[in-house]
Parts: C-alpha cells; structure tokens; sequence
C-alpha cells in the first residue's frame, strides 16, 4: 500500500545559530541552545519526490497550496480567510520613467487586514492552536496586531497586543474590534516588547512575537514561493523588501533556497535589497561596516511605521541572505518615499504604503547607480495598503458651497 502524504512535511527546528535539532511538535521560542530564532524544516527529499511544480497550478488560490511546505500538519486548524496569491502587476509607466522597464509589484495590499502581516498570522496562529494555545501576547508596529488580532479572534484564541500609542490608527482600531486586548505605549516596538516579555515571563501566555515564534516566518516565506510561481517558475533578477524585522526578507529568501533543493529552480538567486528608513536603518548600517551582528539604534524614527525596528533580532540573518545573493541593504529618507508614494499613487492609480514606497525609492537610486541595469527584471514588495496610514496621507481640500458653477470655472 503506497504510503499516505502527509499535509505538511515538517520535521523538526532548527537553531539559526548552530543549527542544532529542536522538537517542532511542542511550543517553543528562541532555541533553547543559543536563545536564537528557530527555523522550521522539511523533509524536503519527500516533497521532491511526492510532488511536481504542476501539481500546485490546480489548488485553490490562497498560500495554502504551498501546504507541504508549510508547519500545519491538520487542516483543521486552518481558520483564516484563504487569504494569499496577490497580485505581481507591472509598473510599467513607473519603471519607465525611472529607468528599470521591467518593474512589477508584488501588492499585498488586498491580504485580509490590509498588509502582508496576515500571512505570518494565517500560519502562526493555525498552528499555535494545532500546538493547543490559548493566550497569547505580542508587541507590534500596528499591522501585526492587528492581522494576529482578526485570525486569532476566528481561531478562538486569546491575544494581548502591545503597540506604540502613534502607529497608524486604524491598526489600533482593528486589534480592539477583533476582540484583542490592546495596549498602547508611549515609545518604540521594542519597548513594547519588553513589555511583552515580562508578561510572558509572569507565565500563561505564549510569547508571538516576531521570530521568538518559528512560525510566523513560514507564512511570510509564501510571498517568495508566490512570487515564483507567478513567473512561471522562474526567479526574477532582484526582489525588493521594505525591512523592518526583517521576517519577509528571511522567509523569502528561504522560499528560494527549498525552492532549489526540490529541484523547482535553478542555481540562480534573485539578488534580495533590504530596504531601511533613513530614520530607522541599523540593519544598513551593519552592512555598510561589514558586520554579521546589528547594533540597535535608539530614537528611530520615520512615517514607515512597519519597519520602525530599532534592534531586530533577525539582523544577522537579514545580512546572511543579502550577502550570500550578493544584495545590499539601503535606506531612503522619508521625503524620498513620499515623494514616490504619491508618484506610484497619480502614474498607476496604486496608492503604496509608505514601506511599499520606500522600496520604489531605493530601486530609483539604485537605478541611477547602476546597480540595477535597465534590462532587469526587480519585483518589489507592496507590503500593504497606502489606505491604512491615514494621518501620513492626511490631505487639506477647502469644502465649497453646493454651486456647480465652480467646478465650471476651475
Ligand atoms: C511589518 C511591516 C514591514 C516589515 O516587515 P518585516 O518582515 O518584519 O521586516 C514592512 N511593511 C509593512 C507594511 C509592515 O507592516
């Protein structure tokens, strides 16, 4: 009897540090080993056997087609809004104009909550109650909150969300109508995650936040998987990523290494560009100085509000996957990005989040410095809806009386 496929081809973590074996079937954190991020791994010898590149075309369109690649091993716990397979749409009036033709958006915008933090939620919550949580806890710039917020609420989970008191209003909004339980505080991310921790350490709720839960990370690397098949199996010459934790560009550059050793791409790696706020750029820094470690920064700040990440935890492998694709890491000032973020806006009709806005910027300079050539092809990431930073896109209008003689006599 031939043996039964399983769902998901999980087998264990592994420490990103000295990639040591952890148990992926209880909860965990930072590897126990060096207090450093697990990465989940697969039996990825099985998948290349047990399933071709075609065999996906015909599933349902959401980031659950990737499901073998991926922690869930019960689809029951699969709660979420089949949520995934955005759009990869040209910019071509854009790219022309700034010299890169070949320019395409991979636009988030249209995931449940309105940025790609959904995916890392669609996965990190479906299987923190495949591993029986109840409560849990996290810091986050806004859109984190709120994603973990709306799917733990269709999970039944219970989440404590803690976000600086200016994140984009509407994040906060989203988090307390799903039912979180949110806290603002006066100061940065990682201030709220210190408060996080010494919650968590009081004992009776897991600890979500960003990479300190080996999960989030794997839905997050869908965008990569997504970005692939979307080109026919077949990677671009560089990806784009606006970086604050630094999650997306981890997982995606994940995507692309299981994506080789199945045998669905070649050798040939897409160079990956982390992208920093000018106000916000330690990650830039460190590679600037040719360090393998981040320096966190203090006072950050900038209208990206997503990559507003003074310390991120997975620095060291955010400069790993630019160096080993020969990337680089650049920041843009936020004139810069919102100056592009109203240039995306009145050429193509998409209004960018100030983070999609800032990568836009950086392929502009990098164009101009020839580290892009006019024949390549770059997807840039959209990581969510301009329509979300309403007190960044705030715009003055006079209100008229009702007489349509001045519509006339514009
Ligand atoms: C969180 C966030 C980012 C940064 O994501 P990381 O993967 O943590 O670097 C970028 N853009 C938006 C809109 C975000 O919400």
């Amino acid at each position: 009897m031939p043996r039964q496929r399983p769902y998901s081809y999980l087998t264990h973590l592994e420490c990103s540090r000295c990639q040591r074996r952890h148990d992926a079937d209880v909860l965990q954190n930072l590897s126990s080993c060096c207090l450093a991020p697990l990465l989940a791994r697969y039996d990825l010898n099985a998948v290349a056997t047990d399933l071709n590149a075609t065999d996906i075309a015909d599933r349902p369109k959401t980031l659950w087609r990737y499901h073998e690649l991926l922690p869930v091993r019960d689809p029951r716990f699969i709660r979420g809004f089949a949520e995934g397979m955005t759009p990869l749409l040209p910019l071509e009036r854009l790219g022309g104009q700034i010299g890169v033709p070949r320019l395409v958006v991979k636009d988030e915008a249209p995931l449940p909550t309105g940025s790609f933090k959904a995916r890392g939620a669609a996965v990190g919550v479906a299987r923190a109650a495949e591993l029986g949580v109840e409560r849990l806890a996290m810091p986050t710039n806004g859109n984190a909150g709120a994603a973990w917020a709306a799917y733990t609420a269709r999970s039944g989970i219970e989440a404590t969300v803690v976000m600086p008191a200016d994140a984009p209003s509407i994040t906060r909004s989203e988090a307390v109508f799903a039912g979180a339980d949110v806290t603002l505080v006066n100061g940065l991310i990682s201030d709220a995650g210190r408060m996080v921790a010494e919650l968590v350490a009081g004992g009776g709720f897991f600890d979500a936040s960003t990479l300190k839960e080996p999960y989030r990370i794997e839905g997050k690397k869908t965008m990569g998987l997504e970005i692939v098949e979307q080109l026919g199996w077949r990677v671009p010459d560089v990806i784009v990523y606006p970086t604050g934790g630094g999650v997306g560009l981890i997982g995606i550059y994940k995507a692309l290494r299981e994506l080789q050793a199945i045998g669905w791409i070649g050798a040939a790696m897409p160079r990956l560009v982390s992208v920093q706020a000018a106000g916000c750029d330690p990650i830039v820094r460190a590679f600037d100085r040719g360090e393998d470690d981040v320096q966190a920064q203090s006072d950050t700040h900038t209208v990206a509000f997503g990559i507003n990440v003074p310390s991120p935890l997975g620095g060291r492998l955010v400069l790993e996957a630019v160096r080993a694709t020969n990337g680089v890491a650049v920041s843009v000032s936020d004139e810069d990005l919102l100056s592009y973020l109203r240039r995306c806006a009145a050429t193509e009709g998409l209004l960018p989040c100030p983070e999609g806005a800032a990568t836009l910027a950086a392929v502009a300079a990098l164009r101009q410095q020839d580290w892009i050539a006019d024949n390549e092809e770059v997807v840039v990431l959209n990581t969510g809806a301009g329509n979300k930073y309403a007190e960044a896109i705030e715009v003055d209008l006079p209100t008229h009386e009702r007489d349509a003689s001045l519509l006339r006599n514009r």
